[in-house]
């Protein structure tokens, strides 16, 4: 593969980001959200709401922050991302229960897990999409519907 990891490519990203230090774009997007710009908030808005569309944990996102020079707590980030997730700025999707990931995507749309490598990547197109959704019972609505499909890899046999 000739590809740049896209962790490895989103760290790049991050860090030129980081050197301009420009919140002005992102205080407008969390004020429109609700969210007080508070200089966390608008330091972790500069990695997640740039437009870049990623699926990152709190774990990596914590490591790319401590890597760019910035001290934060993981527990921080943690609860900064819960909160830009609560006012739908990202998605948050658990994976078996344990592992967590925010989704810089916020819409509606499905993923495919990769076990092995712990990553997982959007399923283009519409294929999976529940159309029409399904009706909610009475008294609610549906906030989100989250289809994750989970890959292993095929083992390669010698012949
Ligand atoms: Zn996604």
């Amino acid at each position: 593969m000739l590809e740049m990891p896209e962790n490895l490519r989103a760290q790049l990203r991050s860090q030129r980001l980081m050197q301009k230090q420009d919140t002005s774009r992102i205080r407008p997007i969390l004020q429109k959200a609700g969210l007080r710009p508070t200089k966390q908030r608008l330091m972790l808005g500069q990695f997640l709401l740039s437009g870049h569309h990623q699926h990152i944990s709190a774990d990596d996102l914590h490591l790319l922050v401590l890597q760019c020079g910035f001290s934060m707590s993981l527990a921080t980030v943690y609860n900064t991302l819960n909160q830009f997730a609560e006012a739908g700025l990202i998605r948050k999707i658990s994976v078996s229960g344990q592992r967590t990931f925010f989704d810089t995507n916020a819409r509606n749309h499905q993923h495919f897990y990769f076990e092995d490598e712990d990553r997982m990547i959007d399923i283009g197109g519409a294929a999976l999409m529940l159309s029409p959704a399904p009706q909610a019972p009475e008294g609610y609505t549906i906030s989100k519907i989250d289809i994750l499909v989970s890959l292993k890899k095929v083992e390669n046999k010698q012949l």
